[in-house]
């Protein structure tokens, strides 16, 4: 997901699992490389992406390619397997910084994760790297509750999360089942065309 990166750095939550704030992409011991990025109507963004193994040496590489692809695009606070051509249930977020984000958990890597709990919705503009001419109002869970696993160590966790990075999780797991926030919005009035500066 994409979203312009500025503004007070909003407070780190703490709590509900040691371990995730903390959770650097040096612990996972490889460097990333960036990878393209694929845009749609690339079939891959279409396709349910398979479960992994977290604690495969592949797995690993591709949680790190992900991390410093999303560093080097302006903007981008989530980025799924899908979108660097892989399908597979691994996304990365971080929405640190952003202006819009309440609760944050820093830079993260999950696997397999799953929306266990989703209420409060709200409608709310999404852009994405893989559709980059187009933003839409998307309704999300403004309260939500995703299992998942880290890469590495296969570690189970528990996020509670709300507003904006509940927006980007739901988002990336999106991605993961083959979905864009396109098959998600209300219709074509729904859909904007991105302003572009010169
Ligand atoms: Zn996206």
């Amino acid at each position: 997901m994409s979203g312009e990166v500025q503004g007070p750095e909003a407070g780190r939550a703490d709590g509900e699992y040691a371990g995730l704030g903390d959770w650097t992409p040096e612990a996972l011991g490889v460097a990333g490389a960036v990878r393209p990025v694929v845009a749609a109507p690339h079939p891959v963004l279409s396709r349910a992406g398979e479960t992994v193994d977290p604690t495969s040496a592949e797995t690993v590489r591709l949680a790190a390619d992900l991390i410093a692809t999303m560093r080097v695009s302006p903007g981008c606070v989530g980025l799924a397997a899908p979108q660097v051509g892989v399908s597979a249930r691994v996304f990365a977020v971080d929405v640190t910084g952003h202006p819009k984000a309440v609760t944050v958990h820093g830079t993260f890597v999950l696997c397999n994760a799953t929306v266990v709990e989703a209420t409060r919705w709200k409608a709310g503009r999404e852009g994405c790297m893989s559709v980059p001419d187009l933003t839409g109002d998307v309704k999300r869970a403004s309260r939500l509750v995703v299992e998942g696993e880290l890469p590495g160590t296969g570690a189970p966790v528990r996020l509670v999360t709300d507003g904006f990075e509940a927006r980007a999780l739901q988002h990336e797991i999106d991605h993961c089942a083959g979905l864009l926030f396109l098959d998600r919005v209300a219709g074509a009035h729904a859909v904007y065309q991105r302003k572009v500066y010169l």
